[in-house]
């Protein structure tokens, strides 16, 4: 199938990207996410217009797992969190956006050329066959119902008004442009991750830290610092109910259950990133003044460098203390 062949090939170029994001060891996630853009959606997204519009959710997944990759945050992290933390649109968008422009270029194509006779015999059998599953047009033009589009009939693309395949010239009949469309949908998809944040049990503190009426990634992954500690920030802003795991640097790593009540000391309260970053007295003698001072979502903001590196130092130093006090 088209899309085991295109998201497979996609996961091996993945491995060839991290490569030279390791020996660069670029701090720029503008960076790797331009070298993902470059790689991934140029080989996963080839001619995906055509062939891709079923198969939105396996590609997304795959744009996902290169996301926690380099936030090094655990596989069950939830993908909305991912998309909203690294500020990116799903990818129906882009699908859609290629599937729209590729509609302009059939449309545009001159009629009795083969092209436009398959364009137009597949609105034929969209308009009089019920089972279109495999009908292009029918599966684009569902595809925009998903996202509230009805009335713009793919099938009356106004070929008078196409001058060029550019999504942002072309018109359905009633002018609505398609750049107007493609906005329409990549807002309802930031609405509905936005949505699963603000719903979400996994994580109930994510929606109070996330500047959420604005799509952007957030402030610290375009700061110039390690991106081990940006790693670090990552795993502890999305952590969730199913615990945290704390990767912190030289082969490293420790596993906290939130669900499991503080071993460490007497007050009986779950061992979640709050308790640890705040409340927890025996690291009270290693805390910073300023997480004693400070809201725990402005900490979780991790906005400015100074908060960060005293926040990431006493993680680090705190996990090693109640390794050695735990014996693990
Ligand atoms: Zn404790």
């Amino acid at each position: 199938m088209a899309t085991e062949h295109f998201t497979s090939k996609a996961r091996i170029a993945i491995g060839s990207i991290w490569k030279p994001l390791i020996v660069t060891k670029t701090n720029n996630f503008e960076a790797a996410k331009t070298l993902f853009s470059a790689i991934i959606k140029s080989i996963m997204l080839y001619d995906v217009g055509i062939w891709g519009l079923q198969y939105t959710a396996e590609m997304e997944r795959v744009a996902v797992e290169f996301e926690k990759g380099f936030l090094n945050v655990p596989k069950y992290t939830p993908g909305y969190m991912i998309r909203l933390e690294t500020g990116r649109t799903h990818l129906d968008y882009d699908i859609i956006k290629k599937a729209l422009s590729f509609c302009g270029r059939l449309a545009n194509i001159r009629e009795g050329r083969l092209p436009r006779k398959c364009w137009e015999k597949m609105k034929l059998q969209d308009r009089t066959n019920a089972d279109n599953k495999k009908n292009w047009i029918s599966q684009l033009k569902n595809k925009l119902k998903e996202y509230g589009h009805i009335e713009d009939n793919v099938e009356n693309l106004k070929t008078a008004t196409v001058q060029q395949s550019r999504p942002s010239v072309l018109c359905f009949t009633g002018s609505t442009i398609i750049i107007q469309v493609l906005k329409k949908i990549q807002s309802k998809l930031f609405e509905t991750d936005q949505n699963r944040m603000l719903n979400s049990t996994y994580n109930v503190i994510y929606k109070r830290i996330k500047d959420n009426v604005t799509s952007l990634r957030a402030q610290y992954l375009n700061l110039n610092i390690p991106t081990t500690i940006k790693r670090i920030i990552a795993q502890i802003r999305l952590s969730g109910k199913l615990g945290w795991i704390a990767k912190i640097g030289n082969g490293l790593s420790y596993k906290i259950d939130g669900n499991e009540i503080c071993q460490m000391c007497n007050r009986n309260e779950k061992e979640d990133i709050v308790h640890v970053l705040k409340k927890c007295p025996q690291y009270q003698q290693i805390r910073p003044v300023s997480l004693n001072d400070m809201e725990i979502t402005d900490i979780l903001r991790f906005n400015n460098e100074k908060l960060i590196w005293e926040t990431v130092n006493f993680i680090k130093t705190s996990l090693k203390v109640r390794a050695f006090c735990l014996g693990e």
